[in-house]
């Protein structure tokens, strides 16, 4: 597991995981393998930016298998996580934490989600409850790692822009769904 921590955060209790690909920026099925291929979705950045505003903690759950597979070189993962960190900030918003799984699905990690390393080691890492806690992505493999790792699941499902949905199978279907990570954040932290 690779883990990115943030300098601690001023007075905010409250805290967010969300998938990296497909939910702050677009997916590519060749992976991201370079700052090149990486382009946030604009709505994204507000988001991030609206939740920094409310002192919620953000934090990055993301498989990245293309490392342990070869397909992305470690300097190039590492300049695009930098990159992201760099965008966000020029967009008004942040990230607490960022935990990537590295490793290929046959390694049998116990972070690649489903499985939920990556969101218990950040509830060890900081004071999350993770049964009001939420985590948002757009694959099956995340709802799981929220059930698995007792959080709130919640699908980002922006088939409307034309992006295609992974096929769905095995979560419970008890999880909200949203067309944009906007109106996801706006509905869970409604306060
Ligand atoms: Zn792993």
């Amino acid at each position: 597991m690779l883990t990115w921590i943030n300098s601690p955060p001023s007075g905010g209790d409250r805290y967010l995981f969300v998938d990296r690909d497909g939910v702050i920026n677009v997916d590519d099925d060749a992976y991201i393998k370079t700052v090149d291929d990486y382009g946030f979705y604009a709505e994204a950045l507000e988001a991030l930016a609206w939740l920094k505003a409310r002192r919620v903690g953000v934090i990055v759950i993301s498989n990245q298998s293309g490392l342990n597979r070869g397909i992305i070189a470690w300097d190039d993962f590492w300049a695009i996580h930098e990159s992201m960190v760099r965008g966000i900030r020029e967009a008004g918003g942040d990230l607490l934490a960022a935990y990537y799984c590295p490793h290929r699905p046959d390694e049998g990690c116990s972070c690649r989600k489903p499985a939920p390393g990556m969101i218990l080691a950040a509830c060890n890492t900081y004071p999350i409850t993770p049964e009001t806690t939420y985590m948002i992505g757009d694959r099956t493999s995340d709802l799981l790692a929220a059930e698995n790792a007792g959080c709130r699941g919640v699908l980002l499902d922006r088939s409307a822009d034309g992006t295609e949905l992974a096929p769905f199978e095995g979560a419970d279907g008890s999880f909200d769904r949203f067309p944009g990570l906007l109106e996801a954040v706006h509905s869970i932290f409604s306060d």
